[in-house]
């Protein structure tokens, strides 16, 4: 059972999940393949085939005319959380409880080298379908308190499968980094009577040279003060805290974003590695006017280093409006 630990001196729960040490790490074994990846293999436990090497799904997507699958969510095999809320504790200055929540995995495709840039359109709205689908079902359950939606995309991002593939996380508690998002947002709210993120996007397309692609329903962006090197942000114009609150037209516009950004990130720097993760507020929180879901990609094209670990202070060795022309360029 994995549990969760209070680290006295951050104030914050670590998890302790020692079993996903025993993962297959297909992805360290090379850096980026040189040769191009194969349409289907064998020992990948997303592939087709090879369904019964992973949990039981809980849906998929599948083709009208031969009903093959075309997308699976399935628990995954290796949880950072267990399916049960535990709510015991131990007290006393070693102090822990069981990490309740869940943990699934989106199989985006039957085809182990179709990533995101290379789908069709239809292909990437099935995705951010069951993105959005996902976090619905995990709010349904009244003791999970938030979600966290991400997507690890190469070794140095942390995957270790290379099938593309998204995870979805509901947690029985709201992490401290959520907790410090949220009041900074409700700090700037109490001070200006605005929310930070329309303010955001605002000035970003105010500015435009950060801009790098638009339409009717959400912003792309280089942050003004982006933590690390090409840094992205996909807001939605539209204010709402819950991204379960979107509605079709949205959706649809949030995948051929996704789609362009994605596909310019790749081409730009020669598919690099990177994480995505998608903001949304906890479950016991209603539309608030300060807080605003997004979704950011954070590409790994270097690793944090001392000051980063001693001080939280992250260095970005590049310029965000030289980063943001480069994938403006690419996104026309
Ligand atoms: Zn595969
Ligand atoms: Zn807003």
């Amino acid at each position: 059972m994995n549990e969760l630990r209070f680290n006295r001196i951050t104030g914050e729960w670590v998890i302790v999940a020692s079993e996903r040490a025993k993962r297959k790490h297909e992805a360290s074994e090379a850096a980026k393949p040189k040769e191009p990846l194969p349409e289907w293999k064998a020992d990948c436990p997303f592939c087709p085939g090879n369904e019964a090497s992973t949990p039981e799904e809980l849906f998929s997507y599948r083709e009208e005319e031969n009903n093959q699958w075309k997308l699976r969510v399935i628990p995954n095999k290796f949880p950072v959380v267990s399916e049960n809320n535990d709510t015991a504790r131990t007290e006393g200055f070693f102090r822990k409880r069981a990490a309740s929540g869940f943990h699934h995995v989106i199989v985006e495709t039957p085809f182990h080298n179709r990533d995101i840039p290379d789908m069709s359109e239809p292909e990437v709205f099935d995705v951010v379908r069951s993105y959005f689908e996902c976090v619905k079902y995990l709010y349904k359950n009244p003791w999970i308190k938030s979600v966290i939606l991400f997507r690890n995309h190469g070794k140095e991002a942390g995957t270790s499968l290379i099938h593309p593939h998204s995870q979805v996380v509901g947690l029985a508690f709201v992490p401290t980094h959520i907790m410090d998002l949220f009041n900074t947002a409700r700090c700037y709210a109490h001070e200006n009577g605005r929310c930070v993120y329309c303010d955001t996007i605002g000035a970003e397309q105010g500015a435009g040279e950060r801009v790098i692609y638009e339409n009717a329903h959400f912003v792309a962006f280089v942050p003004y003060a982006a933590k690390l090197q090409y840094e992205i942000q996909i807001m939605p114009r539209e204010h709402r805290s819950h991204f379960i609150d979107i509605g079709e037209e949205s959706l649809n516009a949030l995948s051929l974003a996704l789609h362009k950004v994605l596909r310019a990130l790749k081409l730009a720097l020669d598919d690099p590695a990177y994480n995505l993760v998608l903001h949304t507020a906890p479950s016991y929180l209603k539309n608030v006017d300060y807080y605003h879901w997004y979704l950011e990609i954070t590409p790994r094209l270097t690793i944090p280093a001392g000051l980063e670990m001693g001080s939280g202070i992250t260095v970005n060795i590049s310029q965000p409006e030289e980063n943001a022309k480069t994938l403006r360029e690419k996104v026309s």
